[in-house]
């Protein structure tokens, strides 16, 4: 993999992303940018076949390809690789040489992606040699790292190098404010496109918020994460705040799935499927946008308000899900899971921001069938409510679950001292698996009882 940038100290990378509208001259200059990216990019990867044949032929081994020699390579050449074959005119002059920089260098990493998956130096499925990109099967994209990039104040619009300014879709505030406050540093625009729309993601680095107090410090909460609402939040004896799945989701996840079903009449490849197919992937994008909207507000209030937050660890939720759920449940039980890895990746960078500590249970901590009332564990399976064997208490699924996780901050990390803002993670693989199933519930001490609304 080619290395990623590190952030400086304080600041992380994060990305932004809006759908465009271009105008219909800058469509054409935008779909013309794809096609060059995959001319410069296809042409770079001949290069390097044909220097690997070389050597195989003769022996001789050139240098090994770098994104400076084949770009130098490029530059030398594209008078001659950009000629339309109708007109006999040259055309590189009109894109960007970014976008071309681009397509170069997209193909000398997928070379060294494959080098060093060859030779074991990284894990995972096995990289094959790159492809050439077909116009049409291609993700038509193009990235720049240099030149004008700005958005501007109307927050409105997105200028580019070569393009020029464009009306962005929706509104950039989330973002414009933290580059005028000088915050926010852009790093890079990736123009790319999703099914019709045209979408820009704009990569920044931001720097951690200066004020770094939780409004309750002494407040420690468990989170859950689950099917019917999207998350539920506890203290140590109480539910104090649930989220539900936004209507805009609901209503688009039932959209989608008629969409698909309907897909699925349609015959492979006619201009009824490609309608039908379009729509899916805009409603896709939807749901993204709105699920990743709303996350978002969810875990920066929770990082402001709480001392503690407990979440699953990683994997809990794959691991206890079923095999041979009908079709939507497990589609739910997938969108849930994504949830809870987003909710996750957002607080372990936002809570030392604002001073909080985030906790992962044990991925075996069974949450949801541990009775929060006598610690009797059971098996539950799918069902929202459900009465404990032992005491006779009855339970909605996602409130205990998320009460036995507040819990966990204190069986979890017995004798760890409470930092505040230390590391981001803090997994606690502790010998507290036998005691959260047979031991007592903790004892509430007069910090676990403050209530707030996250
Ligand atoms: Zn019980």
């Amino acid at each position: 993999m080619p290395r990623r940038y590190a952030a400086p100290e304080g600041q992380v990378i994060q990305a932004f992303t809006f759908a465009l509208d271009p105008t219909p001259d800058q469509a054409v200059q935008i779909a013309r940018f794809f096609g060059a990216r995959r001319k410069a990019f296809n042409w770079t990867l001949d290069q390097i076949r044909g220097d690997l044949e070389h050597f195989r032929e003769t022996g001789e081994s050139g240098t090994p390809p770098s994104f400076y020699s084949l770009r130098k390579r490029w530059n030398a050449e594209k008078g001659t690789v950009c000629v339309n074959a109708d007109t006999g005119e040259t055309w590189w002059i009109e894109v960007s040489k970014e976008v071309f920089a681009d397509g170069v260098k997209g193909a000398v990493d997928g070379y060294w992606r494959w080098q060093k998956s060859r030779s074991g130096q990284i894990k995972g499925r096995r990289v094959g040699f790159p492809r050439f990109k077909k116009r049409g099967k291609d993700r038509d994209r193009f990235s720049f790292t240099t030149g004008t990039m700005r958005l501007e104040a109307d927050r409105r619009h997105l200028t580019l190098p070569v393009l020029g300014t464009m009306r962005t879709h929706e509104n950039t505030r989330r973002i414009e404010r933290l580059i005028a406050l000088d915050r926010a540093k852009i790093l890079g625009v990736t123009v790319s496109r999703q099914g019709d729309r045209i979408i820009a993601a704009v990569r920044v680095a931001v720097a951690r918020p200066q004020q770094a107090d939780v409004a309750q410090p002494d407040s420690t909460v468990g989170v859950d994460v689950g099917v019917r609402r999207l998350a539920t939040v506890a203290t140590t004896n109480e539910v104090i705040g649930e989220l539900a799945n936004p209507n805009a989701l609901e209503h688009r996840l039932k959209e989608l799935r008629r969409l698909q079903r309907q897909r699925c009449r349609r015959t492979r490849g006619s201009r009824q499927y490609q309608t039908t197919a379009t729509k899916i992937t805009r409603l896709h994008s939807e749901v993204a946008y709105v699920r990743q909207h709303n996350i978002h507000v969810f875990t920066t209030a929770l990082a402001k308000t709480h001392g503690v937050i407990v979440v699953e660890g990683l994997d809990a939720a794959s691991l206890l899900q079923q095999k041979g759920l009908p079709g939507a449940r497990s589609r739910r039980r997938g969108l849930s899971d994504a949830a809870m890895g987003e909710i996750r990746r957002q607080l372990r960078y936002k809570c030392p921001w604002y001073g909080s500590r985030l906790i992962e249970a044990d991925r075996y901590f069974p949450s949801s069938k541990t009775c929060h009332a006598c610690g009797h564990v059971q098996d539950i399976g799918w069902s929202e409510y459900w009465t404990c064997d032992e005491c006779s208490s009855s339970h909605q699924r996602d409130d205990n679950a998320a009460i036995n996780l507040a819990r966990w901050a204190s069986l979890g990390s017995v004798g760890a001292p409470v930092k505040r803002g230390a590391e981001h993670q803090t997994e606690s693989h502790s010998a507290a698996g036998e005691d959260t199933r047979k031991g007592s519930p903790t004892p509430v001490g007069p910090n676990n009882s403050v209530r707030s609304a996250a």
